[in-house]
């Protein structure tokens, strides 16, 4: 190894901890909270196979947050990971105000009457954070309450802007829980007030990736792609998929987005829960389709939450997201409050590694060909061929290089056979990549020959123990390197 790359090598361990990394394709994003605040916890979840951490902007405060991300970026330093941070902001979710004894029966048949007045709930009166909630309801519109548990309907909207409602589906509610209007069009805005402070802190801390809640329309993507771009931000966007207008506009949500959520909580009460799954298989395809990496959320391993193993359906939705091609399975309560978070995260990859072993893996490469109407046809296709010639001489690796990212996308949507190796000069990217189905990413800034860059990047491969003599290595690159153009070129090397 040459003097001149051994600053790549500061991660040495990869050779043990780095692997498990490398271990499952299907990347795990883990919500922190109370049960994995410290360096220790985190560090056991990376360590268990966490990919991405999420931090829910719905909960805590940015003093706690800053904390998580700094500790997070000490472990990126001190260890073999690029763990990349996805901030999730609230947008605009609809609670019930403070209850009183935190415990009210409502009864099917009751009539209750929402408020925009602050009070403590009662039968009499509840209160709703949302003041526009008369403006925007009909009679005979369904409100769900607490994830679908309660269900009411409007049955009149009174002169001083209160709201009754006639329980259809009784049971405790209590305090702050969350409203879903799932036949209303709701007036608030795609980011609200409490969303552009989270922001603007977002911003500042360089988080990876930015999840916007309740999508409506691609028009809420613009805006946030404003915000970001007046502030010169290198943070993605992820769109999360929960509402059913987002359903009607979603190839250009997809194409406006840099990644999607399929937000399952939200989206099984805005819907009939029996579509969320074929929705969720509808999506993955579409994403994969445009290069877009997508996560399935939301109760994957729900029953690990206060127990150590999960349940069969669990095993089975987790498994069945790793065959429809996700590029990520998210766990929310059972990494953030759950009693085994470590495990749960073991368990997961476990079934992640069992599944992406056999023959029934998702493979693209035969129903989604690149497009020749696409204006990255001509890269597509040499990632696309890529791939393809991997499959056919067997290839330990196949490595991309990328500035905007286009690449490592583009070659992990084919969900090829060969682990996958990306370099790249934007240090931002090593750990935004994360998230896509596959990538290892590796910073690289040398401005070599392409002879060069090819044979230091398999040395570098060879020296953190992803690749060894005999190896067979499939390159993509784009020359003159100097244009820094698209990908444009495939390299078949047998490693000396
Ligand atoms: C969901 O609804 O599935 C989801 C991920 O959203 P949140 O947890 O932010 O409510």
């Amino acid at each position: 190894m040459s003097k001149s790359l051994e600053k790549y090598l500061h991660k040495q361990m990869d050779k043990e901890a780095g692997l498990i990394h490398s271990s499952h394709r299907t990347k795990i994003v883990a919500t922190v909270g109370p049960a994995c605040d410290t360096y220790e916890k985190l560090l056991d979840l990376a360590k268990a196979g966490v990919n991405v951490f999420r931090l829910n902007f719905s909960h805590g405060s940015h003093e706690d947050k800053a904390k998580i991300i700094a500790m997070l970026r000490e472990m990126n330093d001190k260890e073999p990971f690029n763990i990349s941070i996805l901030a999730d902001l609230q947008g605009p979710k609809l609670r019930v105000g403070e209850i009183e004894n935190n415990a009210l029966e409502v009864k099917a048949g009751d009539i209750l009457t929402f408020t925009n007045t602050k009070c403590v709930g009662t039968l009499e009166k509840i209160y709703v954070s949302y003041p526009n909630l008369a403006g925007d309801v009909r009679v005979g519109n369904i409100i769900m309450i607490d994830d679908g548990k309660i269900e009411v309907k409007v049955v009149d909207i009174t002169k001083d802007g209160d709201v009754k409602v006639e329980v259809t589906l009784g049971g405790i509610l209590s305090s702050k829980k969350g409203i879903n209007l799932p036949d209303t069009k709701i007036s608030l805005p795609a980011l609200t007030e409490k969303d552009l402070i989270d922001l603007e802190f977002i911003i500042e801390q360089k988080c990876d990736w930015v999840a916007l809640s309740f999508v409506r329309s691609v028009k809420d993507i613009v805006i946030l792609r404003s915000k970001l771009q007046e502030k010169k931000s290198k943070t993605k966007i992820i769109a999360k998929i929960e509402k059913p207008e987002a359903l009607v506009n979603i190839r250009d949500i997809i194409v406006e987005s840099d990644a999607i959520m399929i937000a399952r909580g939200d989206l099984g009460v805005e819907l009939p829960i029996e579509q969320v799954p074929l929705i969720q298989r509808e999506l993955i395809r579409k994403c994969i389709h445009r290069g877009k990496p997508v996560i399935v959320a939301t109760q994957m391993m729900e029953s690990m939450i206060d127990r150590v193993k999960p349940n069969r359906s669990e095993i089975t939705d987790v498994a069945n997201a790793v065959l429809e091609g996700a590029d990520a399975v998210m766990l929310s309560g059972e990494t953030a409050t759950g009693a085994h978070p470590a495990l749960v995260v073991e368990t997961m990859c476990k079934i992640i590694r069992q599944v992406e072993a056999t023959e029934y893996r998702y493979n693209r490469e035969e129903d989604l060909r690149p497009q020749p109407h696409s204006p990255s046809f001509l890269s597509d296709a040499a990632c696309y061929n890529a791939c393809k010639i991997a499959k056919d001489v067997d290839a330990n690796a196949l490595v991309g290089m990328t500035q905007s990212g286009y690449t490592a996308f583009t070659l992990s949507s084919y969900r090829p056979k060969s682990p996958l190796f990306i370099f790249t000069k934007e240090k931002f990217l090593v750990n935004q990549l994360s998230l896509s189905w596959g990538v290892r990413a590796f910073y690289y800034d040398e401005e070599n020959s392409l002879d060069d860059i090819i044979f230091d990047q398999i040395n570098i491969l060879k020296e953190r123990g992803y690749l060894t003599e005999g190896d067979v290595v499939v390159n993509t690159c784009s020359t003159p390197v100097h244009l820094h153009l698209p990908t444009n070129m495939i390299k078949i090397t047998k490693v000396e």
